[in-house]
């Protein structure tokens, strides 16, 4: 059984990405990131803090924008058009999710595609779609793609099982499996929430994407002897033996379904680390098609 360091691939990423920026920088170009918080959410505060040292410590530009919870659908609006018109800016994300009263997917629209870098805006989505290379894949499935690619997974003529149908992981997931190319051109079945006899569809797989946010939920009846399973889980379970008084966890029993696997990625460790190393991935290439605009 291979476990998928996310760890190690991720680092190999960001070297990738050091030697991008060093030619950028030949050319004097520096890629510039911007991460907007609305609000005080704890979770998201720490995100966006990664987020921030990841681009410092990589040398790149960043803009780490805190504001209020009060502010407004139109006060936020204003700042996503100045980021938009910044030209030291390659890359933007807002933070989700932000406070009730904004209109997440009004601010995705009102980022420019060709900045949005977490490849949410319905541009970026039909560009996948569309199979486009000039578009920006979501962070975290282009992270497992580059997983599978890196352990050597056969994904071609593959049955590959995503578990949820969300457009940040689950959507993005099965087009990338289905995709002509590397890391695709796989038979892809998507499930969600209300698929019927879940477990006999996951038996079928010999690669499982679990994107469904309940802990430990993958038990040893979803998988097949020899499957690969990425589990894109992260969830807080308690556990007063910590000193934060919880821990996190995947979407995979891990304990009970490593064993049956072939390779499997580890929580914390596997696609965690992939999602921020793809960002900055993401935000050079933005710098470099700017360039070229
Ligand atoms: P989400 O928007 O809540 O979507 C969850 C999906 O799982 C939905 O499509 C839902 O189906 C499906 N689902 C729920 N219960 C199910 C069940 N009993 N059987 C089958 N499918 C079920 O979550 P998400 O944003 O995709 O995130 C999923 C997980 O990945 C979370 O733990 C999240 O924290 C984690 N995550 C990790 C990273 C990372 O960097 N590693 C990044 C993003 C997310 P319906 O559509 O029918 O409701």
């Amino acid at each position: 059984m291979q476990i998928i360091s996310g760890t190690a691939v991720a680092e190999k990423v960001l070297e990738e990405c050091r030697r991008e920026i060093a030619e950028l920088a030949a050319l004097g170009r520096k890629p510039g990131l911007a991460v907007v918080l609305v609000g005080d959410d704890p979770a998201s505060r720490a995100y966006v803090r990664s987020k921030d040292k990841k681009c410092r410590d990589l040398g790149l530009h960043s803009v780490k924008l805190e504001l209020p919870a009060t502010t407004t659908q139109e006060e936020l609006l204003a700042h996503v058009h100045a980021l938009n018109n910044d030209p030291a800016i390659h890359g933007i994300l807002v933070q989700s999710p932000p406070p009730k009263h904004i209109d997440e997917a009004a601010i995705v629209r009102a980022i420019d595609p060709a900045k949005d870098v977490d490849g949410f805006h319905p541009v970026n989505v039909a560009k996948l779609a569309l199979e486009d290379p000039t578009g920006f894949v979501p962070c975290t499935p282009l992270g497992c793609q580059r997983l599978l690619i890196e352990a050597g997974i056969e994904t071609s003529g593959a049955h590959a099982v995503v578990v949820g149908r969300s457009m940040i992981v689950g959507k993005p997931m099965a087009l990338l499996l289905m995709a002509k190319g590397k890391g695709g051109d796989a038979t892809v079945t998507v499930t969600h929430s209300r698929t019927r006899d879940l477990a006999a569809i996951t038996r079928t797989a010999d690669i499982i994407i679990a994107a469904i946010g309940r802990p430990h939920f993958i038990k040893a009846e979803h998988v097949k002897e020899g499957a690969v399973v990425i589990d894109v889980g992260i969830n807080r379970v308690d556990d007063p033996t910590t000193d934060k008084g919880y821990k996190l966890v995947g979407d995979v029993a891990y304990d009970e379904v490593a064993p049956k696997c072939r390779a499997i990625t580890p929580v914390p460790g596997g696609v965690g680390p992939m999602t921020i190393a793809m960002l900055m991935a993401n935000t050079i290439k933005a710098c470099k098609q700017a360039e070229r605009r």
